[in-house]
């Protein structure tokens, strides 16, 4: 059996039990860089019978030899650099291939940076994009964010620090300058930062601290809510009656009240309350 492994994104202990017995016993673990993976398997005592590097470069052709291992009733597992394989890193070219050659894969799961900090956004919805990273170029950037402007739900970028400002910059432009972001930097690591705002908030919290330039983040950013407001298509008369309620009452009462008269869901009428205060 191949296993795909998830292992920890900062934190050496977020490890599962059973992947770090599976580790144990594996006959060749796939690492994106040997170096790396040597470091989290000596911090848990763990003595690797082999290691083979998989990475971007050479992961279809080691994906050939997986399949003859595998024939020879060998166990593998696979770890990427941090987090869950095949998320922004090796592991889904050797599935497929896996799949192709009429084999399945078994996930050890854990960490993922995304997942981490959706855990923590306060994101009621389930509804979500994952793009991963977005291009190096600002004009590349700005094109493909064009993408994602008018979703109704929220869109999820990893970045480095080199880029997190520029990259913040590009949505701030692209999506406006109120719009809600919600960023992870050095999950479970000992600097971690979670922060939800605007982007010009977001934006000059990070410019006025250059160690909040450091590390790595993911980046959430939260669909418009006026433009939701269009999409389900709120009538003058909506708009017009939780104004007023908003005006008289506090936003959370003034949500509930309208929500029932009008026959709406009263998150989604706090939050256009929320947003048209701003
Ligand atoms: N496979 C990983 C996962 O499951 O999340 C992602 C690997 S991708 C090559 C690396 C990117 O993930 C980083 O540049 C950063 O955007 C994000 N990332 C990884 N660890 C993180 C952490 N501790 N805090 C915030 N972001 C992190």
């Amino acid at each position: 059996m191949l296993y795909i492994c998830a292992t920890p994104i900062g934190n050496m202990q977020d490890i599962s039990l059973r992947a770090l017995e599976m580790l144990k016993n594996a006959d060749i673990i796939l690492c994106e860089d040997t170096r790396n993976s040597q470091r989290l398997l000596s911090y848990h005592s763990i003595k690797a019978k082999r290691l083979v590097a998989l990475h971007e470069h050479n992961e279809n052709e080691i994906a050939q030899r997986v399949i003859e291992w595998l024939d020879n009733n060998m166990t593998i597992v696979q770890i990427s650099d941090a987090g869950t394989p095949g998320i922004s890193d090796p592991g889904a070219r050797l599935c497929k291939v896996l799949f192709d050659n009429g084999k399945v894969a078994s996930p050890l799961p854990g960490a993922c940076a995304y997942i981490s900090l959706m855990s923590v956004s306060g994101i009621v919805n389930n509804e979500h994009l994952f793009v991963g990273f977005l291009p190096s170029k600002s004009s590349h950037r700005l094109k493909e964010l064009a993408k994602y402007n008018n979703l109704t739900y929220p869109v999820i970028f990893y970045e480095s620090p080199h880029r997190i400002v520029d990259c913040l910059q590009d949505i701030a432009t692209s999506c406006g300058i109120g719009r809600e972001i919600v960023i992870g930097r050095e999950l479970t690591k000992m600097f971690e930062t979670v922060k939800r705002g605007n982007a010009a908030n977001i934006i000059e919290f990070i410019t006025a601290d250059a160690n909040q330039q450091k590390g790595e983040f993911v980046v959430v950013v939260l669909p418009d809510i006026a433009e939701q407001a269009e999409l389900i298509a709120l009538s003058n008369k909506d708009v017009e009656v939780i104004d007023l309620l908003a005006k008289e009452l506090p936003p959370k009462k003034a949500a509930q009240i309208s929500a029932q008269i009008l026959g709406l869901d009263k998150h989604f009428v706090y939050d256009y309350i929320v947003s048209t205060k701003k």
